[in-house]
């Protein structure tokens, strides 16, 4: 017999089939299906990932998920259903929205994430805007805190290269899968978290954190290198994407063959990204925010660990601005003893 955790994980790989079936077999699905065509998507990876789309009409998956006896009460605790309670029908909170299975670490669908198709996004005449994902809420077998999409699938190229990749988005994730970065997740669309961080420091030693390059994606990138730093637990880099680029639009615009190899060779340290994040919100025109950027990367270069990075470091501010290196290291001195 069943647990009740196995049980809501049975309903959710049912709803992954039937979800999944819509997408690839009906003219239910077909505008869902020519839209992740169009972004480049292959059958072989919506098959892969299990991707499907829920019906407009938000009746149906009730009537599905009926047939194979699992009580009303349980199939409202699985978090597919609206939490409407003015009907008999379970309406599925995820209507008209393409579905991404987000399975667990052992390769279990725990949860959903929907999101809208384009059309919706333009058609609605109201002031009132949808939001573009959707995920499942918390259960006793989906916990955001903890979730890693695309840790099944990764885990083993996570041990064997020790490294990570982290995207902010599904698309990104697996259009990075596609090219052949086969090492990457993602956390929720939130910040990540201790839980996230403890269990990637399991697997691996390095992380290249892989966020949009939009401003939302740089202050995440800058909080993520925060969270990441304590303890020292990881190398850490970053790759630069062009502004109001993601990896995903990347991969699109310049080839999986030029993510694959950039990935690697464009990365930069923490030191390189604060220099090009302070440089995004300061008019490095301005003297003054000059002077202020130069003291605010000394102060930066006395946390950096290791000598020659430091010099390293030290020498392209001086080549930068035209000083003599020997006052950099002065000031540098002047931050490092009131640091210790
Ligand atoms: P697409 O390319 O389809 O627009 P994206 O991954 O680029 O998707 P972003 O807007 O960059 O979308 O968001 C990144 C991630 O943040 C998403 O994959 C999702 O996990 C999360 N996210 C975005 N919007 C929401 C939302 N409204 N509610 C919950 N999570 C969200
Ligand atoms: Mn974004
Ligand atoms: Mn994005
Ligand atoms: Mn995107």
């Amino acid at each position: 017999i069943q647990s009740k955790k196995e049980q809501l994980i049975s309903i959710h790989e049912a709803a992954t089939a039937y979800y999944h079936q819509i997408l690839m077999n009906t003219v239910t699905g077909e505008k869902a299906l020519q839209y992740l065509l169009r972004r480049g998507f292959t059958t072989e990876l919506l098959e892969e990932y299990q991707i499907g789309f829920s019906p407009p009409n938000k009746t149906t998956t009730h009537q599905i998920l009926k047939r194979d006896h699992y009580s009303d009460e349980l199939l409202r605790e699985s978090g597919i259903f609206s939490d409407r309670t003015d009907t008999n029908e379970l309406l599925d909170r995820f209507g008209s929205r393409i579905i991404f299975p987000l399975r667990n670490e052992k390769g279990k669908v725990v949860a959903f994430s929907g999101r809208t198709l384009p059309n919706d996004e333009e058609t609605s005449d109201f002031d009132f805007h949808e939001a573009k994902y959707l995920n499942s809420p918390e259960t006793i077998i989906f916990s955001k805190r903890n979730f890693l999409f695309n840790l099944d699938k990764a885990r083993s190229q996570m041990r064997k290269t020790s490294e990570v990749v982290l995207f902010e988005g599904y698309m990104d994730v697996i259009s990075a899968w596609q090219s052949g970065v086969t090492n990457g997740v993602a956390s929720m669309g939130t910040s990540l978290t201790e839980e996230q961080i403890r269990v990637l420091n399991k697997i691996v030693d390095s992380v290249t954190i892989a966020y949009d390059g939009d401003r939302a994606g740089m202050e995440a990138t800058n909080k993520a290198i925060e969270l990441l730093s304590i303890g020292n637990r990881f190398e850490l880099s970053i790759f630069p994407l062009p502004f109001g680029m993601d990896p995903d639009d990347y991969i699109q615009e310049k080839g999986m063959q030029a993510f694959r190899e950039s990935i690697v060779s464009q990365r930069e340290m923490v030191f390189q990204f604060h220099s090009r994040f302070l440089k995004r919100q300061m008019d490095l025109d301005s003297e003054s925010n000059r002077l202020q950027y130069l003291e605010e990367m000394l102060k930066r270069l006395v946390t950096v660990d290791s000598i020659i990075e430091r010099e390293m470091y030290l020498n392209e501010l001086a080549e930068e601005f035209h000083l003599d290196a020997a006052v950099l290291k002065k000031q540098l001195q002047e931050y490092q003893s009131n640091y210790l």
